[in-house]
């Protein structure tokens, strides 16, 4: 089964706040390879050459926290969400 696949099978309630933010975006231009935008099995930052800066579609995230770790200058803010929003999984 395809990961793109088993993701469909989750549910979300999505904030309209972000529970995520990128505190110094300057960290970003001098960010080499931007692993942010491969290690998130959810594809959640992706890099925008037109913005020079990375955009965040929030209400994908499966709360894993491997945002929060694998951003060398770790200027990645990641919360849990608020009670009620975030992911809902169907199989635990
Ligand atoms: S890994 Fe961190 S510093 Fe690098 S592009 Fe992503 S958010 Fe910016
Ligand atoms: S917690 Fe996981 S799914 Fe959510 S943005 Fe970070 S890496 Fe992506």
């Amino acid at each position: 089964m395809r990961l793109e696949d088993k993701l469909f099978l989750n549910r979300y309630q999505s904030d309209k706040h972000s529970h995520l933010r990128i505190t110094d975006r300057d960290a970003c231009l001098k960010c080499d390879f931007k692993p942010c935008t491969y290690i998130c099995p959810s594809k959640v930052y992706a890099w925008s050459e037109e913005e020079n800066k990375i955009l965040t579609a929030y209400e994908g995230c499966v709360e894993c926290g491997s945002c929060r770790y694998a951003c060398p200058p770790h200027v990645i803010d990641w919360r849990n969400p608020r009670g009620g929003f975030g992911i809902q999984y169907k199989f635990g």
